[in-house]
């Protein structure tokens, strides 16, 4: 790596990003291309010579340019956020440039201890109670998603339970209870672990309670279960479902796992963000009840891909699961004990140096630029409500220029409209609403 061509080289990639960034919004948001459409434009074996830069940037922006479905676009609707930001990609070029792989304390101290700050410091912004600091009697870490932060919180939770039990053969017995919204990564998860898929229960959820699940129906599945002699593991409750947005209610859910002793997680990925506003953080009442949560800063707090947060109340619960203790990995520090070795709170060994990122991210916008970020998303968001509401004729719609997905809930099939990518305005969604009503009105009138 040669420092002068790495600077010029990366000067180039940045002024070709900015560019991008530029004309994200001329591009049409969905990408156009067919399967297999890049085989066909690119070579069939790699070069045995280096090519020049300018080559590949041409083929990027002639060959992946229009396979990308862009994200970053303000007429994205899809899915969920995916913020990018200008903090959040320092960030990644720091961590990049650095290229650390800080699996314990000693392999690259400042790796370590930034990300016990940032988790602490994240963790305060959304008023988390100490149990889950570090400053307190808990501790946090970075995964890159959801679904590993709940393969090791359900690891830790199975092997809590097969110790009281008395060993692996009680694993066909331990249940997991989620409701019908929760994410399917909960499902893939507990498979993972080897709960067994049958022990899955989905507590359903219906239009009446704005799809958000009720402690009462999780009662009744779980005292079913006990009768039957299983045992009841995990419950995950979700604070802004995928399908909806709906809020489980963490205080009674968390009563009840209490009552039962299930592990509870509070699955706040994408909506968990927005709790950092005092307006919005009673959805997060009665985390305290929790045993762990997560929630995604690559989702709508301004961090790119990929950040996830994990706050555990008994980190040794986690260790204990995930701990290896190879002759190659030992030191003193480990030894001692004073320190964090993140490799055993994750699934892998190595592990990118993420809090970088998280740690610019707020310091750049601050607490106070994150709040008007998410408010005026929610602004947006409310707005869009309105028009619907009062405009009740609109009840079809299809994809044209900008991108919106699809879902059924409670039998109906929906259209979702994920609003809050970085650059979305209120005339973006404007227009969007313009767009749904030519298009609804076109389909109503074709219907007569
Ligand atoms: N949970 C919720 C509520 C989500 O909305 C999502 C993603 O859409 C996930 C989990 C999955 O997150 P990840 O991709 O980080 O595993």
């Amino acid at each position: 790596l040669d420092p002068m061509s790495f600077s010029n080289e990366s000067k180039a990639v940045i002024d070709f990003i900015a560019d991008y960034y530029e004309n994200v919004e001329k591009y049409p948001v969905r990408s156009t291309v067919e399967p297999g459409y890049l085989s066909a434009r690119l070579p069939e074996s790699a070069p045995y010579c280096p090519e020049p830069l300018d080559d590949i940037l041409k083929d990027v922006h002639d060959c992946i340019i229009p396979g990308l479905t862009h994200w970053q676009s303000p007429n994205f609707f899809a899915y969920f956020q995916a913020n990018a930001s200008t903090a959040g990609f320092l960030g990644e070029m720091l961590c990049s440039g650095f290229n650390v792989v800080g699996f314990n304390w000693v392999s690259s101290p400042a790796a370590t201890e930034l990300e016990s700050i940032v988790l602490d410091w994240m963790g305060k912004l959304l008023q988390l109670p100490s149990s889950f600091l570090f400053a307190g009697t808990g501790g946090g870490v970075l995964h890159g998603s959801t679904c590993e932060a709940a393969v090791c919180v359900l690891a830790a939770a199975r092997d809590k339970a097969l110790k009281e039990l008395g060993g692996w053969e009680n694993i066909t017995k331990l249940v997991v209870y989620a409701s019908d919204q929760t994410h399917f990564t909960f499902q893939k998860a507990a498979k993972l672990v080897g709960i067994p898929p049958s022990n899955f229960r989905f507590i359903e959820t219906s239009f009446s309670t704005g799809f958000s699940m009720s402690p009462e129906k999780v009662r009744i599945a779980v005292e079913d279960d006990v009768k039957s002699g299983l045992v009841p593991l995990f419950l995950c409750a979700t604070v802004g479902t995928t399908p909806t947005g709906a809020v489980d209610p963490i205080a009674g859910l968390g009563k009840l796992a209490v009552e039962f002793k299930l592990w509870l997680h509070i699955d706040a990925a994408y909506a968990g963000s927005a709790c950092i506003c005092p307006e919005l953080r009673h959805y997060l009442d009665g985390v305290e009840l929790a045993n762990s949560i997560s929630m995604n800063p690559h989702k709508w707090f301004l961090t790119n891909m990929d950040c996830c947060c994990l706050w555990i109340k008994e980190p040794k619960l986690l260790t204990d699961s995930l701990s290896t203790d190879p002759e190659i990995l030992k030191n003193t520090a480990t030894k001692s004990e004073a320190v964090v070795d993140y490799k055993d709170w994750q699934i892998a060994l190595s592990r990118r140096f993420r809090a970088l990122k998280l740690w610019i991210v707020i310091r750049r916008h601050g607490l106070a630029n994150l709040m008007h970020h998410i408010r005026s998303d929610i602004a947006m968001a409310k707005r869009f409500e309105e028009f619907v509401r009062k405009d009740r004729g609109s009840r079809s719609w299809c994809q044209e220029s900008s991108h919106w997905f699809a879902s059924v809930v409670g039998g109906i099939y929906v259209i979702r409209c994920a609003i809050g990518a970085t650059l979305t305005q209120q005339h973006h969604v404007d227009a969007l609403w313009k767009l749904v009503q030519e298009k609804a009105h076109t389909l109503l009138k074709e219907r007569e």
